[in-house]
C-alpha cells in the first residue's frame, strides 16, 4: 500500500514539474508531427507565392473593405496551409488573416479562377469548393483555451507587391502560449552575411528546442540560428517596417539617437524582421504605434515571436510588457513591439519607454 502511495506521489510530482516547465518536456509532446506538417504546409505556400509574385497582373489583386491589398497568393497560400493542417489535424481550429467572402462574389470570379489555378499547380486534386472551405477554416476567434493555429498567408503583402520581402507565417498556440512557429521567407538570402546568396529560407522553432533555418529548396539542410551578442546599444543595428503607416519612423530616429547610434534602421517588410534579428543580421526590431487604437494581429507576430525567443532573443511591447497571445485575434493588451538580441534588451526598452 505504501508502495502505491509512493508511486502516486512520484507521478504527481512529475506532472506538476512537467506542467510548470511547459509542454516540451511532457512525454509525447515534442510536436514532431506538428512541426513536420507545418514545415510542409509553409513550403508549399511559399512555392505558390514565389510563382505568383513573378507574374502578378491587375486581375490578381483586390482591395479588401479596409482598403488593404490582397492577392491571389494570399488566398491561395491560406487555402494550401489550412487544407494541409485540416488533413493532419482535423480537430484543430485556425485563426487566419483571410476569409473567402470577397472571393465568392460574382464580380471577383476572375480572381477566384486564378486562385484555383495557382493552388492546383501545387495541389492538383484540390477542387474549387474545397479551396473556399479551406480558406474559411481560418475564422476561429483564438483565446486562452485549448490549441489553435494562426496563419498570415502573406505577411507584408505590400512588400510582396513591390517584389521585395514577405513571409508565410504559421504558429501553433496552446493555452494562450506560442509553442511552435514556421516562417517561410521566399526572398530572404540563405546566407545572412551574403545578400547575393541564393534566396528562400524556412525558419522554424518549437518551444524549448531552439531555432533553425533551412533553405526552402532543401529542408533537410537545417542549421541552428542565434541572435547576435552585441552588448553596447550604440553598436546595435536596428530594423523597422518599410511602411510609415505601420511604424512611427520619426520616433525610432529619436530612440536610436538617444542610444547613441548613428546608423539608420534598415527597412524591411514582414516578419522577415524577426528572421533578421533571429539570425544576428540586426540586433533590434522596433514597431512603434502610429495610432493609439491599432491592435497588433496575432498572426503578424506569433511565428516570429517563437523563432526569435528560441534563437535567444527577447521581446516585449513598447511599455516593456510581455506579449499576450491569449486574448483573441489581436494582442489587445499590448502596444507595438520591441524585439532584440539579449545584450541590448534592457537599454532599448528603457529608451523606448522614455520616448513615449
Ligand atoms: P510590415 O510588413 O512590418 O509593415 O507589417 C505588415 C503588417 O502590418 C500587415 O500584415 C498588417 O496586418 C499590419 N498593419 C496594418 N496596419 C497597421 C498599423 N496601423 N500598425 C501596425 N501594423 C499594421
Ligand atoms: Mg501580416
Amino acid at each position: 500500500m505504501a508502495g502505491v502511495q509512493k508511486f502516486r506521489a512520484i507521478v504527481k510530482t512529475f506532472l506538476r514539474l512537467a506542467s510548470k516547465a511547459g509542454p516540451s518536456i511532457v512525454p509525447g509532446m515534442s510536436y514532431e508531427t506538428e512541426l513536420a506538417v507545418a514545415k510542409e504546409a509553409v513550403r508549399k505556400a511559399s512555392l505558390l507565392c514565389s510563382a505568383a509574385q513573378s507574374g502578378l497582373i491587375d486581375a490578381e489583386k483586390h482591395d479588401k473593405a479596409d482598403k488593404s491589398p490582397v492577392t491571389v497568393a494570399d488566398y491561395g497560400a491560406q487555402a494550401l496551409v489550412l487544407d494541409t493542417l485540416a488533413k493532419a489535424f482535423p480537430n484543430d481550429p485556425a485563426v487566419g488573416e483571410e476569409d473567402s467572402g470577397d472571393l465568392r462574389q460574382p464580380e471577383n470570379a476572375e480572381l477566384f479562377a486564378s486562385v484555383v489555378s495557382y493552388v492546383q499547380r501545387i495541389e492538383p486534386g484540390l477542387e474549387a469548393d474545397s479551396i473556399l472551405a479551406a480558406i474559411d477554416r481560418g475564422s476561429h476567434e483564438g483565446g486562452k483555451q485549448g490549441r489553435f493555429w494562426t496563419l498570415d498567408p502573406i505577411d507584408g503583402t505590400k512588400g510582396f507587391l513591390r517584389g521585395e520581402q514577405y513571409a508565410v507565417a504559421l504558429a501553433l498556440i496552446e493555452n494562450g502560449e506560442v509553442v511552435l512557429g514556421v516562417l517561410g521567407c521566399p526572398n530572404l538570402p540563405v546566407d545572412p552575411s551574403n545578400p547575393a546568396s541564393p534566396k528562400g529560407c524556412l525558419l522554424f522553432a518549437v518551444k524549448g528546442q531552439g531555432a533553425f533555418q533551412a533553405p526552402l529548396a532543401d529542408l533537410a539542410a537545417a542549421t541552428s540560428i542565434s541572435t547576435d551578442s552585441v552588448a553596447e546599444p550604440e553598436k546595435a543595428v536596428f530594423c523597422e517596417s518599410v511602411e510609415s503607416g505601420h511604424t512611427a519612423h520619426g520616433r525610432s530616429a529619436t530612440i536610436t539617437q538617444a542610444l547613441g547610434t548613428s546608423v539608420e534602421p534598415f527597412r524591411m517588410d514582414s516578419q522577415c524582421k524577426y528572421a533578421a534579428v533571429s539570425r544576428g543580421q540586426a540586433s533590434v526590431y522596433l514597431r512603434l504605434p502610429t495610432r493609439p487604437s491599432y491592435e497588433e494581429k496575432i498572426w503578424d507576430h506569433a511565428a516570429g515571436y517563437i523563432v526569435l525567443k528560441e534563437a535567444g532573443g527577447q521581446i516585449a511591447d513598447t511599455f516593456g510588457e510581455p506579449l499576450d497571445f491569449s486574448l483573441g485575434r489581436t494582442l489587445k493588451k499590448n502596444k507595438g513591439i520591441v524585439a532584440t538580441s539579449p545584450g541590448v534588451f534592457q537599454a532599448v526598452i528603457e529608451a523606448v519607454v522614455q520616448s513615449s
